[in-house]
């Protein structure tokens, strides 16, 4: 028999209990975790959002009580009451573990079906079981405590940024189209029919519109969507700290993310190293072939083409040869330099050279195409020791002005800094990467395209290369990188609407285009516009980050698949033929 919650009172959470509370008469509430039934005395581990306590059901003495607690199973909800006493034998594994709770009564609020899994922190269930069912799969400890995480990240950006003087301004959900690469997801008008509102990819526009406004410092925790194709760990919507100013210098910017990264930290008691270091776009992806370097590591690249150079023909390579030095791989097996070059082969090398070095001297393949001569020289350039390995990879140019090997070496780095446990788990390594093109070469489209998205500013020395050698124009943007994550990127911005013209120009949209498109932003641009810039960070990976985990979804209430669905509310989903009507919208048949 169910009963009501009626009067009563929680008195505290399950997971707060202590020994100080010992001889305290309390009122729990919360889920049956677990139920061991030992006959004269039923255990029950009760959980809450706290955490998780002991009651104990006496026959003898509270023979009622104890035959209601026979019918109790795994996640039903109840109350209990009772005396908060020591345990004879305490639980070191759990905060509550030095007392257990006396029930003197029972209330049984609500019972609950088998869960389809164990509310553990191990589960053997699939994640697609897990979505499904995900109101069960947060009550486990661990996503719960990373859902509080979130939380608490966040209020401490809130506070942080209410100190520095900065005003939360919520923009439009329902707007229209600003350009950050990716696909719109839009919203047909009931109203207007035949007409959209697209959600917002980033407040973009309306933030640097609040800098014209004079609200002079903004931020908005915001969700953007960006209907990309499926990607590992990217979700159809996310959330973003949105954060513009005015008057900016770089450095300003830079300071008041570092200060809020410092805070972020502060919740999970680690101290973030203050300022973070700044490396320039070319020399990240040099030196590590990446734009989002892992800096917990060395094992830098090195361009070591010439050495390859007389064996071009030989070994048949093409493009730019790139080398690390593995410490300690020499002694790697046949298998394990098999899976390496596996490995580089899927990063997009066409093969990989080895060359062990020993006491002895360097042991490699190479050594007919390259002499022993030239091995040895680039061992020594290498700084490469007895026990080491080293790794060269080629690739080819495959995108205008980009060399493919720095990628794949990044790549090639990467791994083995994993597989030699090189890289320092401990270590928060952030950076800003400055330096940035303007704009990239698109082999889809054939033209050139922003690199960030079109407001990006632009050193004043490059304006007149706009038109003339696009390749050229540096960027005022940055990136905030940690760990071989970037968390966001920004710039300063165009604010001249002339320079802003030209850009679209550039970007091959024509006058009407322009106008059409982004109309009202040009006009608003001519009214006074102060300089300014600012940045977005995508909140999901710092929580994730913060919290250790490695998804992002396993830090979002409720992310979608990478498929783009809601597998526990079952969206997206078809609509009634009247709400299509309504919206003046038919639904094409495909072709059979
Ligand atoms: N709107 C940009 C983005 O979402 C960030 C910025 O430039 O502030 O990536």
């Amino acid at each position: 028999m169910l009963e009501s919650l009626g009067n009563l009172k929680r008195t505290q959470y399950c997971g707060s209990l202590r020994a100080s509370d010992a001889d305290k008469d309390v009122v729990l509430m919360g889920w049956v975790h677990r139920r061991r039934d030992l006959g004269q005395l039923i255990f029950i581990d009760l959980r809450d959002r706290a955490g998780i306590a002991q009651i104990v059901f006496n026959k003898e003495q509270q023979p009622e009580a104890h035959a209601k607690a026979e019918d109790l199973r795994a996640e039903f909800v109840i109350a209990v009451e009772g005396r908060v006493v020591r345990r004879q034998k305490s639980n070191p594994e759990i905060p509550t573990g030095e007392v257990e709770v006396i029930a003197t009564r029972l209330h049984v609020l609500n019972n609950s079906k088998t869960p389809p899994f164990q509310i553990e922190n191990e589960v053997n269930a699939s994640e697609e079981t897990r979505l499904r069912y995900r109101y069960l799969d947060l009550r486990r400890p661990k996503l719960h405590s990373n859902i509080e995480l979130r939380h608490r990240v966040i209020f401490e950006i809130r506070k942080v940024l209410d100190e520095l003087g900065f005003f939360e301004i919520e923009t439009p959900i329902l707007t229209r189209s600003t350009p950050e690469g990716a696909r719109d997801c839009l919203v047909p008008s009931r109203i207007h029919h035949g007409q959209f509102y697209a959600l917002p990819q980033s407040p973009q526009i309306f933030k640097q519109i609040l800098m014209i406004s004079n609200m002079d410092r903004y931020f908005q925790i915001c969700r953007c969507f960006r209907d990309e194709d499926f990607r590992a760990d990217r979700q159809l919507e996310f959330t973003q700290l949105d954060l513009e100013m005015s008057f900016p210098r770089q450095q300003d910017i830079f300071d008041v993310i570092e200060r809020v990264m410092e805070r972020c930290w502060a919740v999970i008691g680690v101290k973030v190293q203050r300022p973070f270091r700044h490396l320039a776009y070319k020399e990240a992806l040099k030196r590590y072939g990446s734009d989002k370097p892992d800096l917990r590591f060395g094992m830098e690249l090195h361009d070591v083409t010439q050495f390859f150079e007389p064996a071009r023909a030989t070994l048949h390579f093409e493009g730019n040869v790139q080398a690390v030095v593995a410490p300690g791989a020499a002694t790697w097996s046949r298998k394990q330099l098999d899976e390496l070059a596996e490995f580089a082969k899927s990063a997009g090398a066409r093969t990989i050279y080895t060359a062990k070095v020993t006491a002895e001297g360097i042991s490699s393949q190479l050594e007919k195409n390259l002499g022993v001569d030239t091995l040895k020289k680039l061992a020594e350039t290498l700084s490469a020791e007895p026990g080491d390995l080293i790794v060269a990879a080629a690739a080819k140019e495959q995108i205008p002005h980009t060399d493919t090997s720095l990628h794949v070496g990044g790549q090639i780095r990467l791994h083995l800094g994993d597989k030699l446990n090189l890289i320092d788990r401990s270590k928060w390594e952030f950076a800003w990467i400055t330096g940035f093109a303007l704009f990239e070469w698109s082999e889809t489209e054939k033209r050139w395209v922003s690199a960030q998205h079109p407001f990006t500013g632009i050193y004043e020395e490059d304006i007149d290369k706009l038109e003339a050698a696009p390749w050229e124009c540096r960027s005022k943007g940055y990136d905030l990188v940690l760990n071989g994550n970037e968390l966001g990127s920004g710039s300063i911005r165009i604010h001249r609407q002339d320079v802003q013209a030209r850009m679209f120009k550039a970007l091959g949209l024509t006058d009407e285009q322009a106008k059409h498109r982004f109309g009202f932003f040009l006009d608003a641009l001519t009214y006074g516009t102060p300089p300014h810039g600012g940045i977005a960070l995508g909140i999901d990976r710092v929580v994730m980050l913060i919290a250790g985990e490695k998804s992002i979804r396993d830090v979002i209430a409720f992310p979608k698949t990478t498929a783009a669905v809601d597998l526990m509310a079952e969206s997206p989903s078809e609509v009634d033929t009247s709400q299509l009507d309504e919206l003046g919208i038919a639904i094409r048949k495909e072709a059979e």
